[in-house]
């Protein structure tokens, strides 16, 4: 749809927005999560339109959205527990059994080989991020300690590379940056920025601004760009590593703000004042003088963004590359300013933090959160709310004695406050995977290692897989391999919407209901100066037979008696009294017995959600993390519009998440906030990354190229295209264009081996061999192949026969080619050959 198009429907909707049937949620295809408004019919998600109260996306949808139905009423949906019998076909069982066997299972595994060896998978995608915080529940009543989710095949080692530069993560303020940069990114249809394509169209139309894309493809974006640098598939590092040498040598970097805040510079500088500039740009097969040209419109530049994403973060080098991109806008001083780059608040942190400290406050900041809130607690106490907290079953207690217990929960409050919950968990440092030693970056296990954690003798190795609202079997590289991980355990649970391909390989498959009908959110709130949050209220009840996520490890964590009940009573006697008291109740126990907090989605689902209206009792997690918010950021927080004494701030900012249906701006930031979200006392960023400047300096001998005689093309595996999502579009129906996923391939190499659009040809590489129509296209290079994501699903056809359509990427992929230090595979670079089918 185009923005015109999006313009008019969103006219003739608003007359019909009062109808009752008429509901806000959100798009969970991308990202970006626009909002949208959904006309119900029955269980039907009949028309669909951007919803132009949105704080972010503001009625912009593009064309993926308008069809979400095929979601919600996909065909392989399940409505019953499966449970797989010997013979290895599924049997309906009802929950209480489901559940009572589950637990009892999981609880003979970890007595006998320790919850550690139980690993759990699960993320959601794009939107379904509120199981997430219940999964951590389960994790710390078993005493699981590794975890991963498809962000550690994506964004672990930028997350790595942020974690040591500043510790946290940054974005741009693309809207309003003078000049662009994409590096791997195709924006026009991966999204990741509010109503991308408006934004991408104004800048092209600008003749004061500029755009640079980094890509092998000459992608849509790559069509609107001032300079696209086409560089060879694999040779990313070589590119920036020239245009970071142009920087150096033609004096393009900003001294001041060099001088001023960054430390470790006279380590950087000379190694790139050495970069052999026409050497590189030789390498990565780009003319030397746009190299030149596009470097010196960065640095001209008064504003200037980056954003990198999976082409260079699924390829060869990516870390180092990742490391590179974020030096071209320290140098250039493209940091805390309107259009330039930022670090910014977090509601809910979507992972642990990249080195132990995350996007958290930094030590001091820390104290002094810990302090506030040692002070507004002591406050809670003072006014004698706490008098009607019956805490431990005893009478109302004088207020000294309230006093103190408020002290002395604080006390031991304090260090869980100051950390993530991860931290708390036992995340935090340099930690590694049980068998092979893997890097576990941002408390992420390498989903490129997974495999090889199970297929072992090590006395160490996983015995049992929970996994939710994800799909491994299908989605990490070298399935075939992952399938036989899978089958190789003790135990394996998966949660979903849908019987999926990792489903199939489950000893249990317990059915959720689907992201339109229950309370769900996303915790990509990555926005500055105002960030915001969209809690989406349920559009439809549950399908019967399905729960929702929150309901079914509720269900598992009471058969495991993960808390004492006694506790859990107390705290409902609180929450009935008031938050207040609830405050007061719940930061004590938790004083009391830290344990609590590793489960305190589990424990807010029991006490304080049975108090919430409208069912919200899944989102009562949220009340703590509304709190730690408006601790963490009292200004911020304040600015937005939640402010008050004591804890004031935190409920109102709850509240408004419960009742605000298009979203909730939660900080408001002014640009000098900018700088406070900076790891570190000088707040300086630290530039030097020994391992990876031992990676640039070895550039000059490195190969640039893995293909072989056997394997001559690089196959792209993942190309965003205008129909193409993550696996939980199932059906292939949804795809209006380009239903079966072609392979594309350029002019030239179609020709030599006499292919047509339309015709067919068999994908062999070093694991895997797949079978694919074919589309010939300019936009790529010779020897460059692609292929769309999301697709070679298994999907029921008219007859209730499961049929695939298109090229399940991982059949191809081979979890061996990986990053050396985050581990993220290379599927934008998998060496591949073609063989005509006649
Ligand atoms: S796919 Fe992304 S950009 Fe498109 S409507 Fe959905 S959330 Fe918005």
């Amino acid at each position: 749809m185009t923005n015109l198009e999006g313009r008019a429907l969103s006219q003739t909707h608003s007359e019909r927005i009062d109808s009752p049937d008429w509901r806000k949620s959100a798009c969970i295809l991308c990202e970006c999560n626009c909002g949208i408004e959904v006309k119900i019919e029955g269980r039907r998600l009949a028309k669909i339109h951007g919803d132009k109260q949105h704080p972010t996306s503001a009625g912009y949808t593009c064309e993926k959205a308008l069809r979400l139905d095929h979601y919600q009423n996909g065909r392989d949906r399940i409505t019953s527990p499966l449970r797989r019998a010997e013979d290895g076909t599924y049997e309906e069982v009802d929950w209480d059994t489901a559940i009572s066997e589950i637990a009892a299972r999981l609880q003979a595994i970890k007595d006998e080989h320790g919850g550690e060896r139980i690993f759990f998978y699960a993320g959601g995608g794009q939107g379904n991020h509120v199981p997430g915080a219940y999964g951590q529940s389960l994790r710390a009543a078993l005493g699981s300690r590794y975890y991963s989710n498809a962000l550690a095949q994506e964004k672990t080692g930028e997350m790595w590379v942020d974690g040591r530069l500043y510790g946290g993560h940054t974005k741009g303020d693309f809207e309003h940056s003078e000049v662009v940069l994409f590096l791997g990114k195709n924006p026009w249809q991966s999204h990741s920025f509010p109503r991308s394509r408006p934004v991408l169209k104004e800048i092209a139309a600008d003749p004061q601004r500029a755009m640079i894309v980094v890509d092998p493809r000459r992608t849509e974006t790559a069509d609107l760009a001032d300079f696209h640098l086409q560089v060879r598939p694999g040779t990313d590092a070589w590119c920036l590593a020239a245009m970071l040498g142009v920087l150096v040598q033609e004096d393009l970097i900003d001294r001041q703000f060099v001088a001023e805040h960054t430390k470790g510079t006279e380590e950087v500088l000379p190694l790139l004042s050495r970069v052999p500039v026409g050497e590189y740009a030789e390498q990565c097969g780009v003319p030397e003088d746009l190299i030149r040209a596009a470097t010196r419109r960065f640095a001209a530049a008064s504003s200037a963004t980056t954003y990198e994403d999976l082409g260079i973060q699924q390829a060869p080098n990516s870390t180092l590359v990742s490391y590179l991109n974020k030096l071209l806008w320290i140098l250039t001083g493209n940091f805390g300013r309107p259009g330039t780059m930022y670090l910014h608040s977090s509601l809910v942190s979507i992972a642990g933090s990249p080195t132990g400290s995350g996007t958290r406050p930094k030590p001091s900041r820390a104290r002094h959160v810990a302090t506030q809130a040692a002070a507004k607690l002591t406050t809670v106490a003072a006014q004698g709310v706490a008098r009607a907290v019956p805490l431990a079953g005893r009478s109302p207690a004088p207020d000294d004695v309230l006093n103190a217990l408020a002290r002395t929960a604080v006390d031991r409050l304090a260090p869980l406050l100051s950390g993530s919950l991860s931290t708390a968990m036992g995340s935090k440092g340099n930690r590694v995977t049980p068998v092979t030693g893997a890097r576990i970056i941002g408390g992420l296990m390498p989903c490129s290692s997974i495999a090889d954690e199970i297929l072992t003798d090590h006395p160490d190795r996983f015995r049992a897989m929970w996994i939710d609202s994800s799909n491994p079997a299908h989605s990490l590289p070298d399935s075939a391999r992952m399938a036989e991980a899978l089958r190789a355990l003790d135990l394996v649970v998966v949660v979903d919407v849908a019987f999926t391909e990792t489903a199939r390989l489950a000893d249990y498959v317990l059915p959720a209901a689907t992201q339109f009908e229950k309370w769900e959110a996303t915790f990509f709130n990555f926005e500055f100066p105002r960030n915001v949050f969209h809690l989406r209220a349920p559009l439809l009840d549950p399908l019967p037979g399905t729960l929702p996520e929150s309901e079914i490890y509720s269900r598992v964590l009471r058969e495991l008696g993960a808390v004492d009940p006694g506790v859990l009573d107390r705290l409902r006697i609180a929450a009935a009294t008031g938050r207040d008291a609830f405050a007061l109740a719940f930061f004590a126990a938790a004083a009391a017995d830290p344990s609590l907090l590793g489960k305190a989605a589990y424990v807010l689902h029991e006490t304080l959600g049975t108090t919430l209206p409208d069912g919200a009792r899944t989102v009562a997690f949220l009340w703590g993390a509304a709190h730690m918010c408006a601790l963490a950021n009292p200004d911020a927080v304040a600015r937005a519009g939640f402010d008050g004494p004591g804890l004031r701030p935190g409920e109102r900012l709850f509240d408004a998440i419960l009742t605000e249906r298009s979203g909730v701006t939660f900080t408001v930031d002014t640009w000098d906030d900018a700088w406070n979200y900076v790891r570190g006392n000088d707040r300086r960023f630290t530039v030097a990354i020994p391992s990876l400047l031992d990676g640039l300096a070895d550039l000059d001998e490195a190969s640039s190229s893995w293909t072989t005689d056997e394997f001559p093309f690089v196959l792209a595996a993942g190309e965003r295209r205008a129909f193409t999502a993550n696996t939980i579009i199932r059906d292939p129906d949804w795809r209006r264009r380009d239903r079966n996923g072609a392979l594309r391939i350029s002019p030239a190499d179609a020709q030599r081996l006499g292919l047509q659009t339309g015709g067919r040809i068999r994908i062999v590489t070093e694991v895997g061999s797949a079978e694919s129509e074919v589309e010939i296209t300019d936009t790529l290079q010779s020897g460059h192949i692609t292929l769309p994501n999301g697709l070679g699903v298994d999907h029921p056809t008219d007859d209730d026969s499961p049929a695939q359509v298109g090229v399940a990427l991982n059949t191809l992929t081979n979890s061996r080619h990986r990053d050396p230090i985050a581990g993220t595979p290379w599927h934008k670079y998998v060496p591949a050959r073609l063989e005509p089918l006649p």
